[in-house]
């Protein structure tokens, strides 16, 4: 993906561009097809409400989940925070514990540092330095009232994969409920969703419009309870006129997943092979954070010899690459870099580029050029 001034976009994990065939399957949902899904005495809210259902099975077919798991929310953050809502509703704060990783993504960790303030008891749990979950820690934090452990899947800055299936089973034999943010994974890789009580995921990370993502809920060990009240879309468990045209286009986004996730995975995976080893050529001393086997086909996370930035940083214009999450982007050192114990300076010299669907060797190979001579030009 390439802008108008030829500037290569390698900033995927912040978001995807929304594939054209997603854009052409919504366009009929704007001012055509626009009725209410809840109008149930015309065909305006009939081919409105299909079409939602429809969307629902696509985004199912992806997890290999049934359709009535998936409720829809605004993104992953909102799915987060309806976890925890629905965990701690009509309960004894104080009475509950939750576990973490110290590596998730801030629509977790603040919203656990926000009921943390409320009176639950929140724990967070090492990570080595490749960002993989120390489960020693996570044993020894465990407590008899600990009601849900909730650990990112593939980590957004530095991307780690955690051992998914390993940290379910652990939870499982206790009798805990597991919850993943699993947004940069969804639609990327395959997994097993049996592994999971509760996943989060999001649209405009897998080729869909921003505004929606959802919440799967598996049907037996859990109970949603909504977090936004008023009539009965979602079951009732989550109030508000459905987005449809968002809807329509994470499903066919989802729908075109399930189809290109086979070859395009082992496509996307040489490109990272591509770019790791063109980078390691050209700059000596790189650094490359994260886990090296566990990690995001899409994702290389590095740090940079000595630099001076600001240099650095013009030199690079002709790349739309991330300092660190696209979320913490102003306000200097992330908690991830902080748990896998960076100091201020090496997270000031580290940068992340991910690609995706629509990066080609060309570009990769041209990036790691414009890279190396901006780190070159810097030093
Ligand atoms: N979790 C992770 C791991 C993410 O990367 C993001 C997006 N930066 C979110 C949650 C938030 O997703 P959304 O923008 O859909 O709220």
């Amino acid at each position: 993906m390439r802008n108008e001034r030829g500037q290569i976009y390698l900033d995927y994990n912040a978001t995807t561009p929304v594939d054209s065939r997603v854009v052409d399957t919504m366009q009929t949902y704007w001012s055509e097809n626009f009725g209410n899904p809840s109008s149930d005495l015309h065909s305006w809210g009939w081919n409105a409400n299909f079409a939602v259902q429809d969307s629902r099975k696509k985004i199912a077919a992806l997890l290999k989940c049934g359709a009535s798991e998936i409720y829809f929310a605004s993104g992953a953050t909102e799915a987060n925070n309806w976890v925890f809502h629905s965990l701690l509703q009509n309960k004894i704060l104080s009475e509950v514990h939750i576990i973490a990783s110290s590596v998730e993504h801030d629509s977790v960790r603040n919203t656990l540092l926000h009921w943390q303030k409320q009176g639950v008891q929140v724990d967070f749990v090492r990570v080595n330095s490749e960002g993989l979950l120390d489960l020693q820690d996570l044993k020894s934090k465990i407590r008899t009232n600990t009601r849900l452990i909730s650990v990112i899947f593939g980590q957004n800055e530095i991307g780690t994969l955690q051992n998914i299936s390993e940290i379910s089973r652990f939870a499982r034999e206790r009798d805990i409920l597991f919850h993943s943010d699993a947004t940069q994974v969804v639609g990327k890789m395959e997994f097993d969703i049996s592994d999971f009580d509760f996943l989060s995921f999001s649209s405009h990370k897998l080729y869909g419009p921003k505004g929606i993502g959802a919440l799967y809920a598996h049907a037996k060990t859990t109970s949603l309870l909504p977090m936004i009240l008023g009539g009965q879309q979602e079951s009732g468990l989550r109030s508000g006129t459905e987005p449809v045209p968002q809807i329509v286009g994470f499903g066919k986004a989802c729908e075109l997943c399930a189809q290109e996730l086979p070859s395009e995975n082992s496509r996307l995976a040489l490109l990272g092979k591509l770019l790791r080893k063109a980078l390691l050529d050209k700059i000596p001393d790189l650094k490359l954070n994260g886990s090296l086997e566990n990690r995001l086909p899409t994702n290389l996370h590095l740090t940079l010899p000595k630099i001076q930035r600001d240099v650095f940083l013009k030199k690079l214009s002709g790349l739309g690459i991330s300092s660190s999450s696209a979320c913490h982007s102003s306000s200097g050192i992330s908690s991830t870099l902080s748990a896998l114990g960076f100091s201020a300076e090496a997270a000031e010299r580290s940068f992340r580029l991910s690609w995706g669907r629509f990066t080609d060797e060309g570009q990769i190979l041209e990036a790691a050029e414009i890279l190396a001579n901006a780190w070159k030009a810097s030093v």
